[in-house]
């Protein structure tokens, strides 16, 4: 159980808590603990806070790390974002087709769209094949590959899944654990994909389908710029470039946390701990070290890294869509963000567009090692061979690479993820918190909401914030389930 802590003690002592990492999630529990009279102190190892839903400027351009739709079911985050953004928070429609074999699809699917995109008989194959997988589903549905294959059918799976979700994750379909699938594209299938082409996603559950979602007017970091401000405002304090270097302990009570950059360090203690690291770093930091079979299981946790080369181009309009899928398996590029299709202002001048292409790669593989202009040049190459531009329509670009962007479900993950959370679950004073921090592959809001409850149970609560994931969505109207009661939902 969580130390629990008052605003109003009776010796008038506010109580610092100490959170590690200024992303999505370690800033809502400081907002949320400074918001309820508690003081947070936020330690960030970068300069910026957002963590991978910062924005970043260069030469006046703002520039996502990955296009970041702000959609939620969770009251209390949907709450959040309209205390901090108010009419700074923009409604986008949603445009974002598949690229696929020199043309463009619609996503989600649109069946004369498809039929004119990939030729009668070829749909016509599909269909059988869909046909095919209803009467003879694969008996397991342990992988990625046999998940789809029995929602879509094995010859739309090699169309659309296969090849786009390769990049992604860098190791075949049949090796990525069917998790994944049943988190990102749950509540999808040919039948409601079929549904939604005639009739529209009636239901709403559908995160996959959405066709409209918010978005701050300057970027995703515009909101969490405001959410720093706002704790410093109330009493916290944010630190940038501090980082934790390790986490003191005695046995299963954190004693402090050590933070600072170089040999410029100093021990904090604070009455309770929240660490949004990535939970493999958070082990290797324990002192003393963590048993070895928890740190061999840190060690077999991966993530997958991303980079992001963004340009700045000449011309107008150059697609409608907020971003493509880049199917197509010629290129490394694997999805193309258009900035000013998510707000105007992420653009400050006339004529020219902004473009973010998105590369997955692993830390140290040849695309993540490479010299950012050779993959800005790399890049203009790749939009003249898609046809969306010539390549000296470019005329400068930056390169953002971002580790740990990815938490991977491979093979074994779930066998380290439960020795981890064993050892995690042990300590009475540290919750960790967010996407990295419980390894899942979380949203912006489920980030949020490990963090909402993690300080509602520093408040008495007893909430289980491992159990937060994406699944979640598909509950959250459900008042039944103690994390959809305490986010209000
Ligand atoms: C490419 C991409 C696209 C995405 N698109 C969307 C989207 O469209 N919509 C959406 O809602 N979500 C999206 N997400 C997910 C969203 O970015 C995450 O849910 C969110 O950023 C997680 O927040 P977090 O605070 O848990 O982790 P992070 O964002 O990773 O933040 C963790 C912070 O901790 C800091 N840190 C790490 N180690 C230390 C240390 N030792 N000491 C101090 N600080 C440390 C890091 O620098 C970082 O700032 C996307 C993610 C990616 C990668």
């Amino acid at each position: 159980m969580q130390p629990v802590i008052t605003s109003n003690d009776p010796d008038g002592t506010r109580h610092h808590v100490l959170v590690a990492g200024a992303g999505p999630a370690g800033l809502t529990a400081a907002y949320e603990l400074t918001h309820r009279g508690a003081s947070a102190i936020v330690f960030e190892r970068d300069t910026i806070v957002g963590g991978h839903a910062r924005t970043a400027v260069f030469q006046g351009y703002r520039f996502d790390m990955g296009g970041h739709r702000f959609f939620t079911k969770i009251r209390r985050v949907q709450e959040i974002w309209d205390e901090l953004m108010g009419d700074d928070m923009l409604r986008v429609k949603r445009l974002s087709r598949i690229y696929y074999n020199r043309r463009f699809f619609r996503y989600p699917l649109q069946i004369g769209n498809v039929l004119r995109g990939l030729g009668l008989w070829n749909s016509f194959l599909i269909g059988l094949s869909y046909l095919y997988a209803l009467a003879f589903p694969c008996p397991a549905e342990d992988t990625f590959e046999q998940w789809i294959i029995n929602r879509f059918g094995r010859r739309l799976y090699r169309t659309f899944f296969k090849s786009y979700t390769e990049k992604v994750w860098g190791i075949p379909c049949d090796q990525i654990g069917a998790d994944w699938a049943s988190q990102r594209i749950k509540g999808l299938s040919m039948r409601k994909a079929l549904l939604h082409a005639v009739v529209g996603d009636r239901s709403g559950t559908s995160k996959t389908l959405i066709d409209e979602f918010q978005y701050p007017r300057l970027g995703p970091g515009m909101l969490w710029e405001r959410m720093a401000d706002a704790i410093d405002r109330d009493g916290g304090a944010t630190h940038l470039g501090s980082s934790v270097q390790r986490i003191l302990r005695d046995g299963d009570q954190v004693t402090g946390f050590v933070v600072g950059q170089g040999d410029n360090v100093n021990t904090m203690t604070g009455s309770a701990y929240i660490g949004s690291m990535p939970m493999s770093v958070a082990v290797r930091m324990m002192d003393p070290p963590a048993p070895d079979e928890v740190l061999d299981a840190a060690n077999a946790l991966n993530h997958r890294d991303f980079l992001t080369v963004c340009v700045i181009v000449e011309g107008e309009d150059l697609f409608p869509d907020n971003w493509i899928y880049i199917h197509d398996p010629t290129v490394h590029m694997g999805r193309l963000q258009n900035f000013k299709n998510w707000s105007a202002e992420m653009v400050p001048e006339e004529g020219r567009s902004s473009l973010g292409a998105e590369y997955f790669v692993t830390r140290g593989d040849e695309l993540w090692s490479m010299a950012d202009s050779d993959l800005v040049a790399m890049t203009a190459r790749e939009l003249e061979q898609l046809g969306i531009l010539d390549a000296d329509q470019v005329v400068d670009g930056v390169v953002y690479r971002r580790a740990n962007a990815y938490p991977v479900y491979d093979g074994d993950y779930k066998q380290h993820l439960q020795t981890l959370e064993r050892f995690f679950r042990r300590f009475s004073n540290l919750q960790m918190v967010g996407r990295s921090g419980l390894h899942k592959y979380n949203n912006q809001d489920h980030s949020m909401l490990t963090a909402i409850l993690a300080v509602e149970n520093l408040f008495g609560a007893h909430h289980d914030v491992w159990a937060v994931n994406s699944d979640d969505e598909y509950h959250e109207e459900d008042s039944s389930r103690p994390a959809a009661r305490a986010a209000g939902a």
